[in-house]
């Protein structure tokens, strides 16, 4: 380098920054105002051969780089689901950042290990879970779901899979409702299962949209008559459309039934369950095999940060553990003789960052009140919004509030269902571009749908006022010009 980098001065130029960032989020546009290219078209076109000095890369950072972002600690991010960091916890992550700590193996990184295995416990028991269930964290949900997807496909295969391939055998059926995320999906794709053989279930009526327990049964007994051998079920707790969750204790019992592994994908609505008001979304968790949530949605965790917690991990250790000589601590065990874990034995990643050192400064710094009241608020808020809107004539709520996730289109007289639908992305794109909240839509039912969603850390009531300002202002500015 020919610059000398004086990582002590940036560093704190750096703090300054993010926090002088997030003071000023609240008179930023949420999404920016940028066209495709327009950051590209900044960016030198190759790597400098000779290092610049560290002025002119913080300065060219300053002025390319936050206009072009869009801005997820935004209070009035109200789009997908929020992505929150805690100012706590990204002092975490510069911290575990300077240890350039790989987190694959006990001996690797000894304090992360003991860490994670408390922080993961510490978690289990904030969600209500009892203590039969362990875990890690794996980067993302999407990851979860892999590996408990390739979970029930080994244990169907009596844990031949790996060593023999799929080759010359029954297909494997995994089954899910109608309503699930996409990563179920992606997980069969990459497990090698094949997306025919995700068995779909219809679900029944609003406001949950629950997997129909009578058709899924079905579903399995014609399944083993048609020389297909079913494998697993994916239960649903507030799906990302409209927040559609399962009935868990019944899809449950029919997996017991069955002889079938459960895998809970409750990547959002997990955090909630800190609350227990909440845990009836959920009842009937503690009889999953394999539950995953993400405290990078909703707790305030910087990305990447998803709880896979497991009620018999030997299975998924005999599905992802794979030890080669160079990764041998001769004195273990494979799945953690003599009381240790190694995490890479859990998961895809071989390499892993050191997660749990944001989760115990969060958890410790704000403390599971805190966190509740926020999340408590959020859905207060939200479901008031609902109610705001809902007694206006032109709006129609879709979907009732699933914590504080709801639908909602603008209804114009006289359209057809197309005009409607394009009538109703035009308006999601008209209040993107007003810039004071952000929202995304879907579709439910056929109908193209707007999506709300409350839960940004640092959101405050008054942050609800001006949604509702928002979207009936745009609303009626757009009918105006019809
Ligand atoms: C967000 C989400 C996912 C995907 O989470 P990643 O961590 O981004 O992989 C999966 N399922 C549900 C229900 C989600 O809301």
């Amino acid at each position: 380098m020919s610059h000398s980098f004086d990582y002590r001065h940036w560093s704190h130029k750096a703090a300054d920054w993010g926090a002088d960032y997030l003071e000023s989020l609240d008179k930023r546009p949420v999404r920016p105002r940028v066209k495709p290219g327009a950051i590209a078209s900044q960016i030198a076109s190759a790597a400098p051969e000779t290092g610049e000095a560290m002025d002119a890369i913080f300065e060219d950072f300053q002025s390319i780089i936050p206009d072009g972002m869009t801005h997820w600690q935004h209070p009035r991010f109200f789009a997908y689901f929020q992505s929150n960091a805690a100012p706590v916890a990204q002092v975490a992550e510069q911290l575990a950042t300077a240890f350039a700590s790989q987190c694959m193996l006990w001996q690797t990184s000894p304090a992360a290990t003991e860490l994670e295995v408390k922080m993961v416990d510490w978690l289990r028991q904030a969600v209500g879970l009892p203590d039969g269930f362990s875990g890690t964290f794996q980067d993302t949900a999407s990851s979860a779901t892999l590996c408990a997807i390739l979970t029930m496909r080994e244990k169907a295969l009596g844990f031949t899979g790996n060593q023999q391939g799929l080759f010359g055998r029954k297909p494997l059926r995994v089954y899910a409702s109608g309503r699930t995320h996409s990563s179920i999906d992606k997980a069969m794709w990459i497990a090698g299962l094949g997306q025919d053989n995700l068995v779909k279930i219809p679900t029944g009526d609003g406001p949950l949209f629950p997997m129909d327990a009578e058709k899924l049964r079905q579903a399995i007994k014609d399944d083993r008559a048609n020389g297909f051998q079913p494998a697993g079920i994916v239960i649903c707790v507030g799906g990302t459309s409209i927040g559609a969750t399962d009935n868990v204790a019944e899809i449950c019992a029919i997996a017991q039934e069955e002889g079938l592994y459960t895998h809970l994908d409750a990547a959002w609505a997990g955090s909630a369950m800190i609350c227990p008001e909440f845990r009836h979304l959920w009842e009937g968790a503690e009889l999953a095999d394999s539950i995953v949530l993400n405290p990078h949605k909703w707790l305030g965790v910087p990305m990447e940060c998803s709880l896979h917690l497991v009620r018999e991990p030997e299975l998924l250790l005999r599905t992802m553990a794979i030890r080669p000589s160079y990764l041998d601590t001769p004195s273990q065990k494979v799945g953690g003789g003599d009381g240790i874990v190694n995490f890479s034995e859990w998961s895809v990643q071989l390499g892993r960052r050191f997660r749990a050192l944001k989760v115990w400064f969060l958890l410790r710094s704000h403390g599971l009140d805190d966190l509740r009241t926020r999340i408590r608020n959020h859905v207060a808020w939200s479901q008031e919004l609902a109610g705001r809107l809902g007694t206006l004539a032109e709006f129609e709520i879709t979907t009732e509030p699933v914590l504080s996730l709801f639908s909602f289109r603008h209804m114009v007289p006289d359209l057809s269902v197309d005009e409607l639908n394009a009538h109703n992305i035009n308006l999601v794109d008209a209040i993107n571009n007003d810039g004071r909240i952000y929202l995304t839509q879907s579709t439910h039912e056929g109908n193209m749908v707007i999506r709300f969603v409350a839960g940004q850390f640092d959101m405050q009531k008054a942050d609800i006022d001006i949604a509702f300002d928002a979207i009936t202002q745009v609303a009626s500015k757009l009918i105006s010009k019809v």
